[in-house]
C-alpha cells in the first residue's frame, strides 16, 4: 500500500515555461487569474517574475530554471510541497538543461502529482472539481525499493 497525501482546496502550483512558451503561459495565467487566486504559486525565476507582474499575485520564485530552478521545484515535488505542476515546455527547441527538464517530469510521475505540459491539459486541470476541492494523492509504494538488498563488494 502506498502512502497518501491529502490536498485541500488551496493547492501549491508550480509554474514553468521555456522561453518561447512564456508569453503563452502568461496569457493562460491571465485568463485563469480568478481560478489561480486561491492557490499558492511557485515558479522558476524568470517565469515567476512575469506571472507575478501579469497577475499581481505573489509568486515564490526559485532560481532561473537552467541555473537550478527546475531542480529546486523537483526537490519540492519529492518532499510533498508541490501539488500541481503546469510546465509549458518547448517541443521545438533543444534546452541546455534538458536533463533537468526530464528529471522534473520524472519526479512528477514518481510522486503522482497532476502535471500539465501544455495549455489544453492546464485548462483541464484548472477546471477539474478536484482543483477547487479536496483530493487524496496516492503515492506509489516505494518501500520494497527502499528495503532492497545492496550487495557488499
Ligand atoms: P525560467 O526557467 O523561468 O527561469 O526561465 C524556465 C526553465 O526551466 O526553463
Amino acid at each position: 500500500m502506498g502512502n497518501e497525501r491529502k490536498l485541500t482546496s488551496s493547492k501549491v502550483i508550480a509554474l514553468i515555461a521555456h522561453d518561447h512558451k512564456k508569453s503563452e503561459l502568461v496569457e493562460w495565467a491571465k485568463r485563469n487569474k480568478a481560478l489561480l487566486a486561491p492557490h499558492i504559486l511557485y515558479a522558476t525565476g524568470t517565469t515567476g517574475k512575469l506571472i507575478e507582474e501579469a497577475l499581481g499575485q505573489p509568486v515564490i520564485k526559485m532560481l532561473s530554471g537552467p541555473l537550478g530552478g527546475d531542480q529546486e521545484i523537483g526537490a519540492f515535488i519529492a518532499t510533498g510541497k508541490i501539488d500541481v505542476m503546469v510546465f509549458f515546455s518547448d517541443p521545438m527547441e533543444m534546452q541546455p538543461h534538458d536533463s533537468d527538464v526530464r528529471a522534473l517530469m520524472r519526479l512528477g510521475t514518481a510522486w503522482n502529482i497532476p502535471m500539465a505540459m501544455n495549455e489544453a491539459s492546464a485548462d483541464f486541470i484548472m477546471t477539474s472539481p478536484f482543483m477547487a476541492g479536496d483530493y487524496t494523492i496516492v503515492i506509489p509504494d516505494y518501500s520494497k525499493y527502499l528495503k532492497r538488498k545492496i550487495e557488499k563488494d
